[in-house]
């Protein structure tokens, strides 16, 4: 049998944890006088956005609405991100301001999942200091959330599910999905990367891909049901396709998905640089629904700190692979992330993440200063240079980065683009607010009713959050 059917979650077991979901929602009935509200909150990277959708479908599942304010909710769920300290920091805030909460109204219940509670040195924390917690999952534990609920309400004790292994495909799980224009679509789950300064490949499992046809039946939907983007998710999408009985890879699965007749474009994140390959780039030259534009984090532009970092390519490598995109896919634009103040690295190699920066020209950069995560390697590598500096560092990239963004902005004025409109503008009545390719914000003024859907603006200004046009 191929190893991917065995990792995958079998319809009985999601059939058991619907019949949960109905005992759960027979048992709330009796709990509360009215119909019950949850809160969710996902942080962190789109895939546990995702996540947080298919929480949302099993609650619906078991009857719950559904509320944004803490106040008002019966359940209230944190799905956690463990990639860099403040995120875990403030998931505990989060949790602490809660205990009052719970002390006025003790039937109100608190779960948590996600990458956190994946660790078992963060479901201890939880276990021991902070009883007032129902309910603790991580990421492999997901689809059992009916059953650790129906257990729970039943009046068992607190429950914990954070088992290791390498993470199992599961499908079928109802969605309750964030928007109607706009739609994240997993194709892969977990990571076998193991950069050095990351924590993913330990709290999200083993690189697992989903078949195409459940991917493409998703997809079709999506179109279907009139959504305008399309989203592939995956840590390292290039390197779907791997374990699958038949030979497929993103290049053929964004093909399949490009020929899906309807009005819609397509993104994808996240591209890595080690295996992003000429096939991919021509790929894209060649669907015409595809974003012309290119998520590749380069982290660093040393080769020494690369080389650490465990990245597997070089700033040669990587430039070779823009300069052949932009060959390719004229006007094509490109993001990154950068990790500023990676352990040892000198002042002189982070200039050369500045200069890097200087040549590629990105649209947008998602920049972080290094921080250690337990368990990884980089966590037990010298650090010396203090936060203080690494901040003014950071500080340094940014002013260059703004200085390349307001140019690349200026470029834009007097260009006729086309934008997905996609909701409100931030500029006052009547202004509508838009998506170019690269994923830039463009404002104009229009009816609400264009909003979901694809226009043409001609840019008059520009600022560096956003530009500025009218319909054409
Ligand atoms: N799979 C994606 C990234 C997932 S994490 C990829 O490989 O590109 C998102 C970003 O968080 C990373 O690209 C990196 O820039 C940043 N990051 C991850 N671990 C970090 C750490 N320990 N300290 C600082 N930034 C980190
Ligand atoms: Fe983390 Fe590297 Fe995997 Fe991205 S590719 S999730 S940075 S280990």
């Amino acid at each position: 049998m191929p190893e991917q059917v065995q990792q995958a979650v079998s319809n009985q077991e999601i059939a058991a944890q619907m019949e949960y979901a109905g005992r759960a929602k027979s048992l709330l009935s009796q709990r509360y006088s009215h119909p019950p509200m949850a809160y969710v909150h996902s942080f962190g990277c789109q895939q546990n956005q995702s996540d947080g959708e298919k929480i949302k479908g099993l609650l619906a599942q078991i009857g719950y609405g559904f509320t944004d304010q803490v106040e008002n909710a019966d359940l209230v769920i944190y799905n956690t991100c463990a990639v860099r300290e403040n995120a875990q920091d403030r998931v505990f805030g989060n949790v602490g301001a809660l205990k009052p909460v719970k002390q006025e109204r003790p039937d109100m219940l608190i779960g948590l999942c996600g990458c956190m509670m994946q660790q078992n040195s963060v479901s201890e924390k939880i276990k021991k200091s902070y009883p007032y917690v129902d309910l603790v999952f991580g990421t492999h534990a997901l689809h059992l959330l009916p059953e650790l609920l129906f257990r729970r309400v039943s009046g068992e004790k607190r429950q914990f599910s954070n088992a290791e292994g390498p993470g199992r495909i599961v499908e079928g799980l109802p969605l309750r999905r964030d928007g109607s224009i706009k739609a994240n679509l997993p194709v892969m789950y977990g990571c076998d990367n193991f950069c050095s300064y990351c924590v993913v490949p330990y709290v999200r499992g083993r690189e697992r891909s989903r078949r195409p046809e459940d991917i493409l039946s998703e997809a079709r939907e999506l179109v279907r049901q009139g959504y305008r983007e399309i989203t592939l998710l995956g840590q390292n999408v290039n390197s779907y396709g791997k374990g699958l009985p038949e030979p497929v890879d993103f290049s053929d699965l964004l093909r399949e998905i490009n020929r899906i007749e309807g009005d819609f474009q397509i993104r994808f994140m996240t591209s890595h640089p080690k295996d992003c390959t000429r096939k991919l780039i021509e790929t894209i030259a060649d669907c015409e629904k595809v974003c012309r534009h290119i998520h590749l984090p380069v982290q660093s532009g040393s080769n020494r700190i690369l080389k650490a970092m465990n990245r597997r390519y070089t700033v040669e490598g990587y430039l070779e692979l823009i300069d052949y995109a932009r060959k390719c896919i004229p006007g094509i634009t490109f993001s990154s992330d950068i990790i500023v103040g990676f352990p040892g690295e000198t002042y002189e190699e982070f200039r050369q993440t500045v200069e890097l920066i200087k040549r590629v020209r990105y649209h947008t950069l998602y920049t972080f200063i290094y921080s250690p995560r337990e368990g990884t390697k980089a966590a037990s590598m010298e650090d010396p240079i203090p936060e203080k500096e690494k901040s003014r560092w950071l500080r340094e990239l940014l002013a260059e980065q703004d200085v390349i963004r307001g140019e690349l902005q200026n470029n834009l004025i007097g260009k006729t683009i086309r934008v997905l409109a996609d909701g409100e503008g931030k500029s006052g009545e009547g202004w509508i607010s838009g998506r170019t390719a690269s994923n830039d914000i463009v404002e104009f003024i229009a009816p609400k009713e264009t909003i979901g859907s694809f226009i043409t603006v001609e840019i008059e200004r520009a600022l560096n959050w956003a530009s500025f046009g009218k319909l054409k």
